[in-house]
């Protein structure tokens, strides 16, 4: 058996995996500015308190980090850059580790227990915190040269000089209005309020016109950055997981509106937009079969 670990950020998510079933799970939550090490110790715990004596471990992270091991950034938690959490957790556990970025780490998961048996060329985009995006071309994962391909979050939907600044650095990028913080920050500017985006789509089905425009700007958005994808890639399907994909009725119209104004019309305009079937165990899941 394997052990998949899909780490968020603050969360920590550990699950004793046989196939495609999730049969042991642990959860842990990080303290605020803990150092790495201490984030790498609670890893290793929660690993070994899952039990099953696992033959190897995976590790979902939501940064950047390379066939090695080595991230590169991580940037919703300090302090990692430069780790090479493998290592670090090999010598904790004793056991094999891989690591890989958690949006790559649920495509592999979709790839093998989802969409893509029926689907061999496809997207995942997780709609969160970020928006982060996994890649499978013709039945394979594709990782790219470094292991960065796929950072659908970060490309340019807004190129005016005023367009929100991203905490990338740039500015438009897709993320900045699909992802959570651009959510809600737009919600507020509407003048609704809500702590979390479930709150707003349990508005805008209520018939709240300014919760109905923060998702179906989101959509517009992710049509663009999708389209712009799409026309390179000419994928069989975009898959959408994260918490936000359960509200994706609200998104879907404009999403699709947005597609086809971006995408030469069919059939590459009309690629089946679908929900990830796993829902919050795609991490996990495709951590465990790294
Ligand atoms: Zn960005």
């Amino acid at each position: 058996m394997r052990v998949g670990v899909d780490f968020g950020g603050t969360r920590i998510k550990a699950g004793l995996v046989d196939g495609a079933k999730v049969v042991a799970a642990e959860s842990v939550t990080t303290r605020a500015g803990a150092p790495a090490a201490e984030v790498l110790d609670q890893i290793a715990a929660a690993v070994r308190r899952v039990g099953g004596s696992p033959t190897q471990v995976g590790v979902a992270i939501p940064g950047e980090v390379d066939g090695r091991g080595l991230c590169y950034r991580l940037p919703n938690v300090p302090g990692f850059e430069g780790v090479n959490i493998r290592e670090e957790l090999e010598r904790r556990l004793s056991l094999p580790v891989a690591v890989e970025n958690d949006s790559t780490s649920a495509a592999l998961g979709e790839l093998l227990f989802g969409h893509g048996h029926t689907h061999p060329s496809f997207l995942v985009a997780t709609l969160g915190t970020g928006v982060g995006g996994g890649l499978v071309v013709d039945g394979v994962l594709r990782r790219g040269a470094h292991g960065f391909a796929a950072e659908i979050g970060h490309l340019l939907v807004d190129s005016s000089p005023s367009a929100p600044l991203c905490v990338c650095g740039l500015r438009g990028c897709m993320e900045v209005f699909a992802g959570t913080r651009g959510l809600l920050a737009r919600y507020a500017e509407l003048g609704g309020a809500a702590s979390e985006p479930a709150r707003i789509a349990e508005q805008a089905r209520g018939g709240d016109p300014a919760a109905q425009q923060v998702f179906a700007e989101m959509g517009r958005a992710l049509g663009a950055g999708l389209g712009q994808a799409q026309k390179v890639l000419d994928l069989d399907a975009l898959v959408f997981g994260g918490g936000i994909s359960a509200s994706f009725e609200l998104i879907e119209p404009s999403l699709r509106a947005a597609l086809r104004a971006t995408v030469f019309g069919p059939p590459t305009a009309e690629v089946p937009l679908l929900v990830s079937p796993l829902g919050d165990t795609a991490g996990v899941l495709g951590a465990a079969h790294l």
